[in-house]
């Protein structure tokens, strides 16, 4: 395992952290839930090879991700790892909710501490509501009375709002952010990423491998790394891992072949590891990727609301991320959600009011009739 010094921490994470939202599942009674046989001995194995740094968070696994991790860090395991978890800020509502939530996993975690504390999902409203219920007196209580040692925040917007928060506070431990080469100009962004550098503020990185998908590319794509040593997913990492700003890089294992593959990779990977010809590799991948998006959308929205409330930027969207990445758009969680909310391209009644507002002049209505025809073929 490589370590670097976690920002100004006085300690060197590793790479490759655990991160705790996807972990192996099972059956029972007619539900999913965690294996936690299986998923103790993956943490376990993790740390017993050089991981230790360990993230969870509160809805994952439906509130389960954190029962089971507190586990996994028995008999040693703890004082190994930097523990970190997340507040969900969809359930404060008042100040105490925060001290509430806090304590609630805690015990769940059944730890005495949380190394990393971060504000879940951060964006421009939740930013709003932490501030005005003073997250950073929050956030100064908990680490003097010692249940926290460190702020942070995860974060989903934009760049603007990632700055925003970023300089807010001078008191944060890490930010953890979404990052891949496929999304390296949206959220955080990589201007997000320098300036967090700069401010000394260490990244973790989420979706490194855009939910999986960056390990399955569609073929165009992956006969550009079939005559290198990297796979798709080592590509997916080395890409992150050259960026001296990002500390450690969660990837949300499933199983131990999972975690061994990644162990064996994070092995080989390093800081400015990338030569000039790797990185215009990456910027090829990016390339064919993206030539396959076939609707010029930009999501602005000026063509909604619809007034027959068709979602037309979330239809574009949900068809063009499928087709980019070669995966079965007929049956995403995306679109099935347009369709069971009454929002999918069927909804259409040709009134027209969309176009004419489209700074693409995209012919919307040809193009959610084709859609439709498509999905109901
Ligand atoms: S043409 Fe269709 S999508 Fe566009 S505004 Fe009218 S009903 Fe909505
Ligand atoms: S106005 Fe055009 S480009 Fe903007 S979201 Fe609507 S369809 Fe996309």
């Amino acid at each position: 395992m490589k370590y670097v010094p976690f920002g100004k921490h006085g300690f060197d994470v590793s790479r490759l952290g655990m991160g705790c939202m996807r972990l192996p599942t099972t059956q029972q009674d007619g539900k999913t839930v965690i294996d936690r046989e299986a998923a103790i001995a993956m943490i376990r194995h993790g740390i017993d090879q050089g991981i230790n740094y360990v993230d969870t968070a509160y809805p994952y696994h439906d509130g389960e991700s954190e029962l089971v991790v507190g586990q996994a860090l028995k008999d040693g395991y703890r004082e190994q790892v930097k523990l970190a978890t997340k507040l969900p800020i969809w359930l404060v509502k008042e100040e105490k909710d925060m001290n509430r939530l806090l304590d609630e996993q805690l015990k769940k975690l059944d730890v005495a501490y949380i190394d990393f504390y971060l504000l879940h999902a951060m964006n421009k409203e939740r930013m709003e509501l932490m501030r005005s219920l003073n997250y950073k007196k929050f956030f100064k209580e908990a680490i003097a009375d010692g249940r926290i040692r460190h702020a942070a925040f995860s974060f989903h917007d934009d760049k603007d709002c990632f700055l925003d928060i970023l300089h807010d506070y001078d008191n944060w431990g890490l930010a953890q952010i979404q990052y891949n080469y496929l999304d390296d100009d949206k959220q955080a962004t990589e201007e997000g990423l320098k300036a967090a550098g700069k401010a000394g503020v260490p990244l973790v990185i989420m979706e490194p491998l855009r939910g999986g998908a960056l390990a399955n590319p569609p073929a165009d794509v992956k006969q550009l790394m079939d005559s290198t040593d990297r796979s798709p997913v080592e590509w997916a990492f080395a890409y992150i891992a050259d960026y001296a700003e990002v500390a450690t890089i969660l990837s949300g294992m499933s199983s131990m072949e999972q975690l061994n593959d990644n162990l064996a990779i994070f092995d080989r990977l390093t800081v400015g590891g990338l030569t000039e010809a790797d990185k215009a590799l990456v910027k090829q991948l990016k390339e064919t990727y993206l030539a396959r998006v076939p609707i010029g959308c930009t999501g602005c929205r000026y063509c909604v609301p619809c007034p027959n409330d068709v979602f037309i930027p979330s239809i574009f969207h949900s068809y063009n991320e499928n087709a980019m990445l070669g995966q079965d758009w007929k049956h995403s969680w995306g679109y099935g959600n347009l369709v069971k909310d009454g929002h999918d391209a069927s909804k259409c009644v040709g009134c027209g009011a969309c176009e004419a507002q489209c700074p693409q002049s995209l012919p919307i209505m040809e193009l959610l009739a084709r859609i439709d025809g498509e999905y109901n073929k």
